[in-house]
């Protein structure tokens, strides 16, 4: 299939194919099928992007608040109608499931939602009477343009943790979306238009590297946003903040859940399965790794786990009851194939192996669970990002807990058990950005903050939330003398505050 679709890059309200010279094929990776394909953005199409954002800035960061509020509120609105349209888009170019898709649809509205309320988060401190007649007051002002790169794996949710805020903020926005999976973010951003967006104020444009560096070096974009893979990130944050702009990298995962003998073994493997298998193991907060704490808790739950990953319903995203998908490419589908054979080679029990279910047509991984896993196994080691979780055997918690503060990532982490010591331990001491007790995935909800620690983030930062509203402002604190008739005279040296 080589005739090329009316996917666009979307800048200043209006449809404008890329002039770069790369086409990017986007699969279905259930069929393997290319569906559509796309022209790349290049540098001049990211030049015009910031340009008319710039200008667009000069209005929109003067609209007020509550009128920008007022545009998410409808934007929640057509968001929501448009939930199963959207749902579909990302599932069928990234293969996860219609529940899992409308999940993460549903998850970028929930930013929205707090985005209505921007009124009181910009709100700010004011102290009267600092010193006589003297008042301060702090304001968090919109940056200017900033601009967004995504990754493939949410392609919905992902670019709704950044452009609303920022937008919300009084910023404008250049949006550069993941080549592999971009139908549903441009469609969002007709959405953005439709709920009455002024133009130029959210720019969409799907490129890879050619626009990604055209991003990094463009002198009139003020932060940037990066989810995506750890090398990919980090050489962002450096050439961003080499160019003076504010970065926010989130990165790479391998997260952690810790099995104590006390917990309930139902519970645990429930979350197993939801956490190690959706999404077919593409999410940066999906469980990896399992420590379990003795012998004789491990050996109940692999026998607990085996049966339900062996009945794993694998298929297409809208089959009937279906529960895990494919991964992204035959790429993806090479490198998790390449680890599960690292694995045996270097000694782990695949207890499990999913690779019967590579026959398919489309790009099937099925679930893999790899016993006595050990530190320094790559299966243990490196982000595998597909479903095969790798199971660690420890004597002691102290052990499991030392594992993942020594782990490069520091993503998520959760511990299941009934003992409450234990519980406030791991969450006062793990080395990682968000931390969980009895929950699958501790992934944080929208009025919360998103991000890791160590190399799972670069910048001080996190995602969403009042750390989002903090990344896309900065502060001015202003000090004013009222009423006009007091005359302070000369000063030539420092004082205390109050004797100004
Ligand atoms: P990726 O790093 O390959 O791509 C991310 C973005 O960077 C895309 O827009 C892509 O076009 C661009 N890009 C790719 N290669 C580039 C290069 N050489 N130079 C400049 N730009 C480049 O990541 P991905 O495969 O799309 O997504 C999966 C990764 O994202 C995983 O590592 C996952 O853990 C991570 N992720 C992290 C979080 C988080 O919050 N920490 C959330 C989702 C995904």
């Amino acid at each position: 299939m080589k005739n090329k679709s009316n996917l666009q890059q979307l800048i200043n309200g209006e449809n404008v194919t890329g002039h770069s010279e790369t086409i990017f094929d986007i699969y279905n990776p259930a069929t393997g099928q290319v569906i559509r394909q796309m022209q790349g953005a290049s540098v001049g199409d990211i030049n015009a992007a910031v340009s008319v954002a710039k200008v667009a800035f000069n209005h929109w960061s003067q609209v007020t608040p509550s009128k920008r509020a007022q545009i998410m509120f409808n934007y929640r609105e057509l968001v929501i109608k448009n939930s199963d349209e959207l749902a579909r888009m990302v599932s069928e170019e990234h293969g996860k499931t219609l529940a899992d898709a409308t999940g993460e649809v549903m998850r970028g509205v929930e930013v929205i939602e707090f985005c209505t309320a921007i009124n009181s988060h910009l709100k700010s401190d004011f102290t009267a009477n600092v010193s006589e007649g003297i008042d301060s007051y702090n304001l968090r002002q919109p940056l200017g343009v900033c601009a967004g790169i995504t990754p493939f794996n949410f392609p919905a949710m992902v670019p709704m943790w950044m452009y609303p805020i920022a937008i919300a903020c009084g910023n404008t926005f250049v949006l550069k979306l993941s080549e592999k999976d971009p139908s549903c973010g441009l469609r969002l951003t007709e959405l953005m238009m439709e709920a009455g967006l002024p133009k130029g104020v959210l720019n969409t444009v799907v490129g890879d590297k050619e626009a990604v560096d055209a991003i990094l070096h463009h002198p009139d974009i003020s932060a940037i946003s990066f989810v995506g893979s750890t090398a990919v990130g980090e050489y962002i944050y450096h050439e961003g903040c080499k160019n003076n702009k504010r970065v926010q990298a989130l990165c790479g995962a391998k997260n952690h859940m810790i099995v104590m003998p006390d917990a309930s073994m139902d519970q645990a493997c429930d979350a197993i399965i939801g956490a190690a298998y959706g999404s077919a193991g593409e999410r940066c907060m999906a469980v990896a790794v399992v420590v379990v704490i003795g012998d004789e808790t491990a050996d109940r739950l692999i026998k607990q786990l085996k049966p339900m990953v062996k009945g794993l319903h694998i298929g297409k995203y809208d089959e009937e009851g279906v529960e895990m998908g494919p991964v992204i490419s035959q790429q993806s589908q090479d490198k998790i194939l390449s680890y599960i054979e690292q694995g045996e080679q270097q000694g782990a029990e695949l207890a499990i192996d999913g690779r019967s279910e590579t026959q398919r047509a489309g790009y099937f991984v099925g679930g893999c669970i790899f016993d006595k896993v050990t530190p320094d196994m790559s299966i243990y080691t490196d982000e595998i990002f597909g479903p095969v979780l790798s199971i660690v055997r420890v004597d002691r918690y102290e052990e499991a807990l030392e594992l993942i503060n020594e782990h490069e990532y520091g993503n998520g982490a959760t511990v299941f058990t009934r003992d409450g010591d234990t519980a406030r331990h791991f969450c006062m001491n793990v080395q990682v950005g968000m931390a969980g007790v009895n929950v699958p995935i501790p992934v944080p909800v929208a009025m919360h903050s998103f991000g890791g620690w160590k190399r799972s983030l670069f910048g001080t930062t996190s995602i969403h939330g009042m750390e989002g509203v903090r990344f896309y402002t900065r502060l001015k604190t202003v000090t004013t003398r009222w009423p006009s008739g007091i005359r302070a005279g000369a000063q030539f040296h420092f004082k205390r505050g109050q004797d100004v």
